[in-house]
């Protein structure tokens, strides 16, 4: 199983978020899965992959070629994909992981959250997404998933395929079952 994670190319502030992304790349190497991510060589993203490649984990990253100054590029990883656009870096992501999870970050981070979430409401896939609630993060952004949902915008299916957990562990293994589960459901059934 591979998981691809979303989280910022920043640090955030205090040590927690980085402590966070390194535990969290430890118990995906741990646990047998490879990592997906953009490829980049800093903030919370290249914490998750150095911790994923000393626990002797497969970390594959995907970088378009105009980021790659911005964000430089790793070299060290099993595998980097060096694409064109954003969009082919977002499609490959896509394709190459069996689940998503998004870590605290900022609006990269929250685009690709949204645009795989929202494929999954579309039925484009039915593999599992989820939030790691690192420090409590994401808490204002679940109130506001709850009050679009209170006032008719969003389905209460649609809202429970964003999982969310704040231990790395249960969440880890809640993607594994969810995954296989999925695995063979037809799309349209993915909810169920
Ligand atoms: P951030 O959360 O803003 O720190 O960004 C995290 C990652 O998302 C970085 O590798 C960004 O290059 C990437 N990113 C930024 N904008 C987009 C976008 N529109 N689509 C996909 N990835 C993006």
């Amino acid at each position: 199983m591979r998981i691809t994670v979303f989280l910022g190319s920043k640090d955030g502030v205090g040590p927690g978020y980085l402590a966070a992304a390194r535990d969290f790349g430890t118990a995906i190497a741990r646990a047998g899965a490879g990592l997906v991510y953009g490829g980049a060589g800093i903030g919370l993203m290249s914490a998750v992959a150095d911790a994923a490649l000393e626990a002797g984990g497969e970390v594959i990253g995907v970088m378009p070629s105009g980021l790659v100054r911005r964000e430089g590029l790793r070299t060290d990883l099993t595998a980097m994909h060096v694409v064109e656009t954003i969009h082919e870096r977002k499609a490959l992501m896509a394709e190459l992981g069996d689940a998503f999870v998004s870590l605290p970050g900022g609006l990269g981070t929250m685009e690709e959250l949204f645009e795989i979430w929202t494929w999954a409401q579309l039925g484009f896939h039915a593999k599992p997404v989820a939030l790691l609630n690192v420090q409590g993060f994401f808490d204002p952004l679940t109130d506001f998933i709850e009050h679009a949902t209170r006032q008719g915008f969003l389905t209460e299916a649609d809202r429970d395929l964003l999982h969310v957990d704040a231990d790395p562990e249960r969440l880890l293994a809640w993607v594994r079952t969810e995954a296989e589960r999925r695995r063979d459901l037809p799309e349209d059934l993915s909810r169920t």
